[in-house]
């Protein structure tokens, strides 16, 4: 293991011991949109090291979270299948998106949903529209949602302040254009894996 290696996985680590932290404050244990624990994230983080290479049952959701920094959120909002959750730094409070590329090769939308109910893979509720490939966000007339609902309103704030480090944002460990899961500190780092992040 070199050095910049052991210096992402010490990083990790760190990122481990502040997701306990972080559930102690959670009913149930359950986080983003993994709905993985701590114990399945410490061991994932074991996959980082050449020697230990555990491997989750297909039924236990493992996937290795990230915290991106200011300058990788855009790229990864827009890669086309992104997942994640924004927490603010001063109240706590998370919500969690979806936001989707429409598939048209000539449709430049994406479609931003918010997780309304208990299931992190599906149950997302359409809340706005990207336009032109991310030059601007618009609440949807046909959401179900209201413009001035927190969720609605968290969003609209985020679109505007992507840099802001009022807020953390975190994906679910999964590649944020394939949805691939990710496993190497490089990929986490961005939340895109090695050929997407080529792509976007
Ligand atoms: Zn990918």
């Amino acid at each position: 293991m070199n050095t910049n290696n052991t210096n992402e996985r010490a990083r990790l680590e760190a990122m481990i011991v502040a997701s306990d932290s972080l559930y102690d404050r959670i009913d149930e244990g359950r986080f983003g949109v993994g709905g993985y624990t701590v114990a399945e994230l410490r061991s994932i983080v074991g996959t980082a090291t050449p020697q230990a290479a555990p491997t989750a049952p297909a039924a236990t959701p493992g996937d290795m979270s990230g915290t991106l920094e200011s300058a990788a959120r855009r790229r990864f909002l827009l890669a086309g299948n992104a997942y994640f959750t924004i927490r603010s730094v001063r109240t706590g409070k998370r919500f969690t998106f979806r936001v989707r590329a429409a598939r048209g090769a000539d449709d430049h939308r994406h479609f931003v949903g918010l997780l309304t109910g208990s299931d992190n893979d599906g149950d997302y509720t359409y809340l706005g529209t990207i336009f032109d490939d991310g030059a601007r966000y618009s609440h949807g007339r046909n959401s179900s949602i209201d413009r001035g609902a927190p969720g609605a309103v968290a969003f609209a704030w985020l679109w505007n302040h992507l840099d802001s480090d009022g807020v953390e944002f975190i994906h679910s460990g999964r590649c944020g254009r394939c949805g691939r899961r990710l496993t190497v500190p490089e990929s986490v780092a961005a939340g895109l894996g090695p050929e997407c992040a080529g792509r976007v």
